[in-house]
């Protein structure tokens, strides 16, 4: 216990040491957060689906139906229709051949990642990919090189030289970067996939629900249906429920219902969670209200903050980085905001590179015009009292 305790006080002097604020209710627009309301920019539930009557609703429904637990893993007694109907469901909404539910997104990766690539194979990863993503990486017995973020001449320059060393070669990017809001350069790297016969994966949990029409997502966007071999999601984000998912040819399903190993050795996500996606899907086959709210907002909230001279980065999706740059300066801010009225989740180092800490607003459809006005507001006088404006 002694190195733990000497790490947790490392945590507490460098002042980055932190516990969650508790929420005391659904997830909205405006939130109590250790007993006060603020203005919520943090969470990932886009849509607002995450306390939908419908939504809820379903879930009390595959409650009575099936109760509150599957009972066993999925390739055991686990596997209920609802989940084999989602699994389905989620295909269709991808424009896939198939889809198989994981526990989470995270789960999804680190399961997918190490079941197709062996020793002998070659992963090539961009350098801003999420956590999840490099997890799985280490998971796998592959070799890995990371390529500069979404710099196509050095992932080109990788290839060239050390394609020919290995059998399969997977490049992986994240969709959407979740702390810059950039899209990946998909088109390219499905271009130099074909060229240097390698697999494409492409990890799309802040593109799902957001991007493409009804919110399919970044393949959707760029329209390369069929051209990219894993496509992964998650159910947390947009979805509002819980869990990931990836989609692709019917082959990897299968594939990974015997080989995937979150699906042999850990229990899948509850009936109430599969019976609420499937209604989120619904929803968003049905209309695309939400999504265009939510592009809205966005957009409403970027031109608020260049209005007042903040640095917002170069987002090309909803997530808006506010980059402060010092780390100490930028968690003085956010814990002012929470004084204030807003909260704001600071991003720093080693999340994002060090000298580019920020904070990141997630701006969502549940949002009035008015909450964003007012938080541009507090956030603007807020850093004016730091001095950092
Ligand atoms: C959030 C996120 C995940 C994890 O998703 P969960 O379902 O919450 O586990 C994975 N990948 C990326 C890129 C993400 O942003």
């Amino acid at each position: 216990m002694d190195s733990i305790s000497k790490k947790l006080m490392e945590l507490k002097d460098n002042k980055i040491f932190k516990l969650p604020p508790i929420s005391d209710g659904p997830i909205e627009a405006i939130i109590t957060l250790d007993g006060k309301k603020v203005i919520n920019l943090s969470s990932n539930n886009y849509l607002g689906l995450a306390n939908d009557e419908n939504l809820k609703k379903a879930a009390h429904k595959a409650i009575d139906k099936y109760g509150v637990g599957a009972g066993a893993v999925r390739t055991i007694v686990g596997n209920m229709d609802i989940h084999e109907e989602l699994d389905q469901r989620l295909a269709n909404f991808k424009k896939e051949e198939a889809a198989l539910v994981f526990q989470s997104g995270y789960m999804c990766n680190i399961g997918v990642i190490q079941a197709v690539t062996e020793r002998g194979d070659l992963i090539i990863s961009d350098e801003l990919n999420h956590a999840s993503i490099i997890d799985g990486v280490r998971l796998s017995r592959a070799e890995k090189r990371i390529f500069k973020h979404s710099d196509m001449t050095a992932l080109e320059t990788i290839l060239k030289t050390e394609r020919e060393n290995f059998n399969t070669c997977l490049i992986i990017t994240d969709g959407v970067f979740s702390m810059d809001g950039d899209i990946a350069k998909l088109p390219e790297i499905v271009k130099l996939a074909k060229k240097y016969h390698c697999l494409t994966y492409v990890d799309d949990a802040h593109g799902s629900g957001v991007l493409g029409s009804h919110g399919r997502g970044t393949v959707d966007h760029f329209n390369l249906h069929g051209e990219v071999d894993f496509i992964i999601g998650t159910l947390s984000k947009a979805i509002g429920v819980v869990g990931g998912y990836v989609s692709g040819k019917k082959e990897i399903r299968e594939y990974l219902l015997n080989r995937g190993r979150p699906q042999l050795f850990s229990t899948t996500i509850v009936p109430a969670a599969a019976a609420a996606i499937i209604e989120a899907l619904n929803i968003l086959e049905k209309d695309e209200t939400r999504t265009k709210k939510l592009w809205d907002n966005a957009n409403y909230l970027k031109a608020l903050l260049a209005q007042k001279g903040f640095d917002i980065g170069n987002s090309e999706t909803p997530i808006t980085p506010l980059i402060i740059k010092d780390e100490e300066k930028t968690i003085e801010l956010s814990k002012a905001l929470l004084d204030n009225g807003v909260f704001v989740s600071p991003i720093v180092f080693p999340t994002v590179p060090k000298g580019t800490a920020r904070l990141r607003l997630m701006p969502s459809s549940m949002h009035q015009k008015k909450h964003l006005e007012d938080a541009v507001e507090i956030i603007y006088e807020t850093a004016k009292n730091l001095k950092i404006v």
